[in-house]
């Protein structure tokens, strides 16, 4: 079961179409300047944010070396505080999981903290099929499900709609969910939350089942956290009688005193906040408080395969805090629901494809969503090397190599459509290789230059759909450096037709 959405195109076709909604631009402009600028004041506060950056990759990674040991030592701790752990190897079987624990209770609808891993699965589609409805309550995946749409940024899932527009999906759809929006409502902020407010009440009071995510979970003591802003994740943990947590397996934290890293890193990232408004922290059940029944899904789902990465395995260190996003050209202009996934930005184009074990053309396509400028990386508080990830995952897509899916060692095979790419990089190879053609050839070039097409037929089109062909000039430099040093100059590095003695005689020597 794929990570990305059902019968996504790949990201060059989905971003065309996105790259011409001028007001998707405009929305996105604003709101990811606007969260980009308090960020960085948000960070210049702290005088050690490099040392706390450099602790974060570095908790990350010790835990990741030794995950099954801190998850063995989860499971014990939750279990000893009342609650159950289940494991999931991939999306179909959490799915199943959660759906026969909701079943047990007999209740037909449950409320849902925000959750990416949930969205990564696909539970709330599962539930729909096994006649049980999820409500999302944080109000922007509230927006998104209204809307029947996907969202769009890690952090603020509705950030593609303006306020009319949000006031418009109220309007049309709440009543079809439960309270129906008040009468005249407006596209006041005010107004929009207060209706939200009191269509979730509703949903709250009523749930028997709340189904959250987890930012982290502590393997010492069993303790599962919850960072938000709007409360209503507290409420959808604490009110109903069951709580089933589906959380990725590398949201583990070993200690309390790891958890203080990074509830330092995560909302000065994320929400330019000194500290979370809502920090919830449940670990088990507790009598006659908070729910009754608490299970955890343990979910792997591609991620053992991508700790087997080299690499990769650094993408399992992200929290999720959205940074990358703020600061991503390509994000900026084509919008999250390019990427295809509940993983949108940066890092959804070296998550997605991880997970997935690159199996779609959609996988396929995300390594290339990047311009490689290296913002994401500046940015991100655990350090990830997301131009490095992309790289290294670009060479899997046009060499393919030895990967490790669902479990076992696997020689992955190029992702099509790339037999010409890599025809014309192993023919530029063996020109560099070897100068005498190189040189006759920029000599044929530079006679020929004015017949050059200004697009490449073929497969080289997509190629200049986007780009000018570079103009070939009247003189190579080899011939430029000859003519203005005079024959007798040292030869330009790594030019080995010229010897130095100018005679060009030397010979390619390999
Ligand atoms: S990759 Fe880094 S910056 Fe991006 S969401 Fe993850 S932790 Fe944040």
């Amino acid at each position: 079961m794929s990570v990305t959405y059902l019968g996504m195109p790949p990201f060059p076709e989905a971003a065309e179409t996105s790259t011409r909604d001028e007001r998707l631009r405009g929305n996105l402009r604003h709101a990811t300047r606007t969260i980009r600028n308090k960020r960085a004041g948000a960070v210049a506060e702290l005088a050690d944010w490099s040392a706390l950056r450099t602790a974060g990759a570095q908790v990350k990674d010790r835990t990741l070396r030794h995950l099954d040991h801190y998850l063995e030592q989860l499971e014990a701790s939750v279990t000893a505080a009342g609650g159950t752990v289940h494991w999931a190897v991939d999306a179909r079987e959490a799915n199943q999981i959660v759906t026969r624990l909701v079943r047990e209770t007999g209740e037909r609808e449950v409320v849902k903290v925000k959750s990416m891993a949930t969205q990564e699965i696909g539970l709330n589609e599962a539930l729909a099929r096994a006649g049980i409805s999820a409500y999302e309550t944080d109000l922007a995946e509230l927006i998104v499900q209204l809307g029947d749409d996907h969202p769009s940024h890690i952090l603020v899932p509705a950030i593609h709609r303006n306020r009319g527009e949000i006031r418009d999906i109220f309007r049309k759809r709440m009543g079809r969910w439960g309270r129906p929006a008040p009468e005249g409502l407006s596209d006041r902020p005010a107004e929009l939350a207060e209706a939200a407010r009191l269509h979730l009440r509703e949903k709250f009071l009523n749930a028997k089942v709340g189904i959250s995510g987890a930012n982290f979970m502590v393997a010492e003591s069993g303790t599962l956290v919850v960072v938000e802003s709007e409360g209503n994740g507290r409420m959808c943990l604490t009110l109903p009688e069951t709580l089933i947590s589906v959380v990725g397996i590398e949201k583990v934290v070993p200690t309390w005193r790891d958890l203080e890293v990074f509830l330092q890193l995560l909302p000065r990232s994320s929400t330019a906040e000194r500290m979370n408004p809502y920090t919830s922290t449940w670990t088990g059940t507790t009598d006659s408080d908070g729910p009754r029944d608490f299970h955890l899904v343990l979910l792997d789902n591609g991620r053992t395969d991508t700790l087997a990465d080299r690499v990769g395995r650094q993408t399992l260190r992200c929290i999720r805090c959205s940074a990358c996003l703020n600061v991503c050209p390509v994000y900026e202009r084509a919008g999250g629901h390019a990427y295809g996934s509940p993983y949108p930005g940066p890092i959804g184009a070296i998550l997605t494809p991880q997970l997935d074990s690159m199996e779609t053309g959609l996988d396929a396509s995300l390594p290339y969503a990047s311009s490689l400028c290296g913002a994401c990386y500046e940015m991100c508080p655990v350090a990830i090397d997301i131009p490095e990830v992309l790289v290294h995952l670009r060479e899997r897509v046009v060499q393919g190599g030895t990967a490790t899916v669902r479990g076992q060692r696997t020689t992955v095979r190029p992702a099509k459509g790339h037999a010409a790419e890599r025809a014309a990089m192993r023919a530029a190879s063996w020109t560099f290789d070897h100068p005498r053609v190189l040189r006759t050839g920029e000599g044929f070039a530079a006679r020929a230059r004015r017949l050059m097409p200004r697009r490449l037929p073929g497969p080289g089109r997509a190629w200049t759909d986007t780009r000018d062909v570079p103009q070939v000039p009247a003189e190579s430099f080899r011939d430029w450096w000859r003519r203005t040093r005079g024959p007798s100059a040292s030869a330009p590095a790594g030019d080995s037709t010229t010897g130095a003695d100018g005679t060009g005689q030397r010979e390619d020597t390999r």
